[in-house]
């Protein structure tokens, strides 16, 4: 099946971007649109999000969240997404934006707390439910539609932000979009022929350090594969040969040297200080602190 991305994302916040950011990560062609409603862009200040010691700006969240998405490999698109539904294939899905643009995508994910009117043309608005608020009726999206994963009835469409406890808070919510990450690059995976026992991705780096021993070895590491495999599989002993070596492949790519290590460490605090902007860390701290900090007198 021919499609312009393998994911498209609705929703730049922090469920659509961690979502965004395993998918990239693994190799998927991903573009996350990201305009509208926000319910993170409501919030007065961000207190509560491990890794902030004295909280951190939406705005300078924002921009660190989408300059990670971006890393990762991820178009970024700022534009409303008006509509998702099934293409001219009738596999992939068209999203066509405010603007007229249209894409076509695999999966879907709708990483948008707050409404998701776009989803009607799928589903005949089995996903969404009412509620009274006093004489007015109001219509959100019913958080029962997709399973714990982020699964939905409508194969290939997944829900990373159906608020309620999912989505009670933004660390909560950018945990939930990488769960959902996780169960479609399972169904990814399954779909490429991996058997159900290899289905999952562990998006870890380790040290290369801990490569040690038999596991050394790519043969045993093929080995190892193998034994994974039913022997009702039904993917042919070629594919299977492709998969194999795929799957050790990144299971060696995912072990780094000492050097590595260091350069990346190097490399992440550059890219926090490129992003949040050189004058702003100086213009944060006064005069006397920087001399504090560089030992002057
Ligand atoms: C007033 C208020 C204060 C809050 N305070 C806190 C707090 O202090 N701490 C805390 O942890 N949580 C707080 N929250 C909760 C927090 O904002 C949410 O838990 C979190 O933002 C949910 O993340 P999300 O990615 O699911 O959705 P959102 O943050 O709503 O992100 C969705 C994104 O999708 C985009 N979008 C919407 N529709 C479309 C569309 N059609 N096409 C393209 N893009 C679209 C939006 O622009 C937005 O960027 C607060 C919420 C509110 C309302």
């Amino acid at each position: 099946m021919e499609s312009d991305y393998d994911v498209a994302v609705v929703g730049g916040g922090p469920a659509g971007c961690a979502a965004g950011v395993f998918a990239a990560r693994y190799g998927l062609d991903v573009v996350v649109f990201d305009r509208g409603p926000s319910s993170l862009r409501r919030c007065a200040f961000l207190e509560n999000y491990p890794g902030f010691p004295a909280g951190v700006d939406v705005e300078t969240f924002y921009d660190l969240l989408h300059e990670h998405v971006a890393e990762a490999g991820c178009a970024l698109a700022s534009e409303l997404v008006a509509s998702v539904a099934r293409g001219d294939s009738d596999s992939a899905f068209a999203v066509e934006t405010q603007d007229g643009r249209r894409v076509t995508a695999t999966r879907v994910v709708a990483a948008t707390r707050e409404a998701a009117p776009y989803l009607r043309p799928l589903d005949e608005g089995a996903m969404f439910e009412t509620s009274d608020h006093g004489d007015e009726e109001r219509e959100r999206f019913d958080p029962d539609y997709a399973d714990a994963g982020g699964q939905t009835p409508v194969e290939g469409l997944y829900v990373a932000a159906p608020a309620g406890e999912l989505n009670a808070q933004a660390v909560v919510s950018a945990g939930h979009g990488a769960r959902v990450a996780r169960t479609l690059l399972a169904d990814y995976r399954r779909e490429q022929g991996y058997p159900d026992a290899l289905a999952d991705h562990w998006d870890w780096r380790r040290r290369a350090a801990e490569l040690d021993g038999e596991w050394g070895d790519r043969d045993r590491w093929r080995e190892w594969f193998d034994a994974q495999v039913p022997e009702d599989h039904p993917v042919s002993e070629d594919r299977l040969a492709d998969l194999r070596e795929a799957d050790v492949d990144r299971r060696f790519d995912a072990y780094l040297t000492e050097s590595a290590v260091e350069e990346r460490a190097e490399r992440g605090l550059e890219r926090l200080v490129e992003t949040l902007g050189p004058e702003r860390i100086l213009d944060a701290m006064d005069d006397e602190r920087i001399r504090g900090y560089l030992g002057a007198e």
